[in-house]
């Protein structure tokens, strides 16, 4: 196939579909799920639900970077920004994610601080040379896919000698994150097989999964973002889990190979290191499931130059969000779904970006999860 329409085709759609429902053991159930939020909006976009049969549930999982991203380093955003040396500069979406007491960076903004939205980390180092008196601070976050931007922004800055810009590292691992999901006690069983991402492989490989899919004995198909992508995934997992195979297959071929961006890997690699443990919203504490920035670079790492810690942050008791990340609640299971709670109105993160599986039920009708089981 040569043009993205190609993959959206309906009849090649029901086709896939009706060789999954023949593959498919009945009186068996299989839940599978998409890591990735770009592949639950493609699922729910494309009404993939009411193709599927009705034994095979997708999970929604933690996929999204802003979801994932915990109370507490919101707080220290909105600290940060409230300094009055600093502009704050990050991705739009994380303007709105609600912190303790649902203080965001917009509400930080609205009462005088300077937060800007930029659509790079290239964007945040042309603010601190366009502002050599302010301390510019490039609130970076993301899995894999956005990380080697940060590390060239680093490498930049030391190279311009620009010593305004600084960085606080946010940035995730995904297979460190897929363990959790299955080691999460409420999620693991249920689980036969995962979606792998798309974007975040094009840049670390497929290769990358193999310890986990054998350690787990858990099959990751890795897909792309269009719906026939998304049901070929499907297909192939379903396949594995029939012949209890778990291996790494990979049917994003045309962006994906196993060994991955190398050069981007590099660049991360000189700039960036793994952290002993980091705190996501929904799975806790994981180890080394995070990237800070290396000692060489230290001049450049916002959390040492602005001596910030993780706060103890105020949750909203009634947002189920850490559930809806790691897979054990969907979002129509929140009383405040789609009454308190709505993209205009957010209540937690899982609702503000667009990659959250809240958002993408609020969307493309809650009536799907009916069918999608
Ligand atoms: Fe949280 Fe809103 Fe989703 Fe409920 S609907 S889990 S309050 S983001």
């Amino acid at each position: 196939m040569k043009y993205v329409d190609e993959f959206r085709d309906g009849e090649a759609a029901r086709g896939l579909a009706a060789a999954i429902a023949a593959e498919v053991e009945p009186g068996r159930d299989y839940y599978l799920m998409e890591f990735c939020g770009g592949h639950t909006h493609a699922i729910f976009r494309y009404g993939l639900p009411e193709l599927l049969p009705g034994n095979v549930h997708m999970i929604h999982g933690p996929g999204c970077p802003v979801c994932v991203l915990p109370v507490g380093r919101v707080d220290m955003a909105v600290e940060l920004a409230r300094r009055p040396e600093v502009i704050l500069c990050t991705y739009g979406d994380l303007l709105r994610v609600p912190g303790s007491r649902r203080r965001s960076l917009q509400t930080a903004k609205s009462e005088g601080a300077d937060v800007r939205m930029v659509y790079s980390a290239a964007d945040s180092l042309q603010v601190a040379r366009d502002n050599p008196d302010r301390e510019v601070v490039f609130f970076a976050i993301g899995f894999e896919t956005t990380t080697p931007p940060t590390a060239v922004v680093i490498q930049q800055a030391a190279a311009e000698g620009l010593a305004n810009f600084s960085v606080v590292c946010n940035h995730v691992l995904t297979p460190s994150a897929m363990r959790a999901i299955l080691e999460a006690e409420d999620a693991a069983p249920r689980i036969e097989g995962f979606v792998g991402p798309s974007h975040v492989s094009t840049i670390i490989g497929s290769a990358p999964y193999a310890d986990f899919a054998a350690e787990y004995a858990k099959p990751v198909v890795i897909a792309g973002f269009e719906p026939l992508d998304v049901l070929a995934a499907i297909r192939m997992l379903v396949t594995q889990v029939n012949a209890g195979r778990a291996e790494v297959e990979n049917e994003y071929t045309r962006a994906v190979t196993p060994e991955g961006n190398t050069k981007a890997q590099g660049l991360v690699e000189a700039v960036l290191e793994t952290r002993e443990a980091f705190e996501w919203r929904g799975l806790g504490s994981v180890p080394r499931s995070a990237l800070q920035i290396r000692s060489e670079y230290a001049a450049f790492d916002a959390e040492r130059r602005f001596g910030l810690a993780d706060s103890r942050p105020r949750e909203n008791a009634a947002c189920i969000c850490p559930s809806v990340l790691r897979g054990a609640a969907r979002p129509t299971e929140c009383t405040l779904f789609g009454t308190t709670c709505t993209p205009d109105n957010p209540i937690g993160s899982c609702m503000v970006s667009s990659e959250g599986a809240c958002a993408a039920y609020y969307a493309y009708g809650a009536e799907r999860e009916a069918v999608a089981g």
